[in-house]
């Protein structure tokens, strides 16, 4: 990187806040993405970390100006290389802009973009509210978060990231800083919001976010529901949201999998009966709710043909249900060669689970599946084989999209697009919506400067 450049970024942030040694570079250059196809990195960047959207407006005044790609980078916890630097360029850092503030009164908190999931969660309890989701690893920060409209394993109830934001502080690629919104639950004035939520930082970085919060439930119940068989059990999700109940997380996990996590976690999977099951995150406002729902779910899951299944009503009998099911992907990553994303309508997820089986028999290998299944949301794995080479992964992973496909299903529920997934993006999007998405990225960023290479083919 130009020396010219790199002492006008220390002018704009401060000398102390542009990284340019090779050693502390390294932890930028990556994110969670599973190894063999996270995208290659270039080691020809500068680290900036910003403390304010005025300080970021002027770093990409100066990028427009040297037309100098502009990665942003949030926690890093990203799942397809979005904020993986490809091309000789700027990586902005949100980590110092992490203020954030609970406004109790109005059910909302104010969190600049570099605040982690975890301060949020922990936040909110401390003002006696509730974050109900849970989209993600808890180092993932909220500028990532809403940038992804991220999802994650309690979104049945009340949403992903995209039902939460209701005010954003964005600076565009070209420098302006926008005002979106604010703590306002309706408003039709500004049209803008939604567009900047789930476009993965294409058209412009987020500074700050309102977000909703809840008042805390009273009482919440976690069942762990074995089933023998994997069909038997995914059958029976969509019989459960047809009840009436609407769980906060409806989640679906296999033995080995779940067990291979506790392992990793130096835990145990309560659970010893069944191979498959599913897990059912049930809030409400008061305790007898929550036992008739129990009750209910407990009654439409055996006459389906399910075990005996297992409550956990502690808090820390809870949580540790929820952090084994959050580090499947960890545990299994070092033989992943990647880790999907799919969506289909509920109904169709038996069908989906169906197809998964038969294409493991076709190509004699496993696929590992679980995930949310209340939002037919779900993660096969590609997993290592002995001899294979990418195109036989590849032409595996195209299978697997195109069951999704026929089913009505698509190709990303909650981990975008990114930099990995342009190459399938094809089979789902028509030649017009590329097109009208590549215009709005013109209008926005013309010179083709912020996240260059992703989600746009
Ligand atoms: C163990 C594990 C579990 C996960 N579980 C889930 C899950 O259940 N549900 C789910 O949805 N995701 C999940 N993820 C993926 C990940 O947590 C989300 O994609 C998250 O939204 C990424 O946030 P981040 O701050 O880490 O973003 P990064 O990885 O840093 O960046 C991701 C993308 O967002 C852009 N970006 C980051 N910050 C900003 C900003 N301020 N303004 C504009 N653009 C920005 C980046 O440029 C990049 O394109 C999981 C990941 C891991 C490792």
């Amino acid at each position: 990187m130009n020396e010219n450049i790199i002492n006008e970024l220390k002018k704009i942030v401060g000398e102390d806040w542009v990284v340019t040694k090779k050693e502390v570079l390294q932890g930028y250059l990556l994110d969670e993405t599973a190894e063999p196809v996270r995208p290659k990195p270039t080691e020809d960047v500068v680290v900036v970390k910003p403390k304010s959207a005025q300080e970021i407006a002027e770093i990409l005044k100066l990028a427009n100006r040297e037309k100098i790609p502009v990665f942003t980078r949030g926690g890093g916890t990203g799942l397809v290389g979005g904020c993986i630097p490809t091309q000789s360029s700027i990586v902005i850092s949100m980590e110092r802009m992490d203020k954030i503030e609970v406004d109790k009164e109005n059910l909302m908190a104010v969190a600049e973009a570099g605040v982690t999931l975890g301060t949020l969660i922990e936040k909110a309890e401390e003002a006696g509210l509730f974050f109900p989701a849970h989209p993600g690893d808890e180092g993932a920060h909220i500028g990532g978060l809403v940038a992804c409209n991220a999802g994650g394993a309690r979104a049945v109830k009340t949403g992903v990231m995209r039902n939460y934001v209701v005010g954003l502080e964005v600076v565009t690629p070209t420098g302006e800083i926008l005002n979106i919104g604010g703590k306002l639950i309706k408003n039709n004035t500004s049209k803008l919001l939604h567009l900047f939520i789930g476009t993965e930082g294409i058209l412009g970085i987020i500074t700050k976010a309102i977000i909703r919060l809840s008042p805390q439930y009273k009482a919440t119940a976690t069942m762990v529901v074995p089933f023998k068989d994997r069909h038997t059990a995914v059958k029976t999700a969509p019989k459960i949201l047809q009840s009436g109940i609407i769980p906060l997380g409806l989640e679906y996990v296999e033995k080995e999998l779940i067990e291979t996590s506790a392992k990793h976690l130096g835990m145990e999977w309560p659970c010893k009966e069944g191979n498959a099951f599913l897990i059912v995150i049930l809030a409400e406002f008061d305790e007898e709710t929550v036992y008739s729902e129990l009750e209910k779910i407990s009654e439409i899951c055996t006459k389906n043909g399910s075990l005996e299944p297992l409550l956990a009503e502690t808090s820390e009998e809870q949580n540790k249900i929820l952090k084994i099911r959050s580090e499947i992907y960890i545990a299994l990553k070092p033989n992943t060669i990647d880790i999907l994303d799919i969506v289909v309508p509920i109904s169709k997820v038996g069908e989906f689970m169906d197809e998964m089986d038969r294409l493991a028999k076709k190509y004699d290998t496993y696929i590992p599946a679980y995930g949310h299944i209340g939002d037919g949301n779900l993660h096969p794995h590609v997993m290592r084989k002995e001899g294979w080479t990418m195109e036989q992964y590849k032409e595996l992973k195209k299978e697997i999209y195109n069951a999704a496909k026929k089913l009505g299903g698509t190709l990303t529920g909650e981990h975008g697009i990114g930099a990995i997934r342009l190459e399938n993006l094809r089979a789902f999007l028509s030649d017009e919506e590329i097109e009208l998405m590549r215009k709005i990225k013109k209008i926005f960023d013309p010179n083709n400067i912020l996240n260059p290479g992703r989600v746009i083919l």
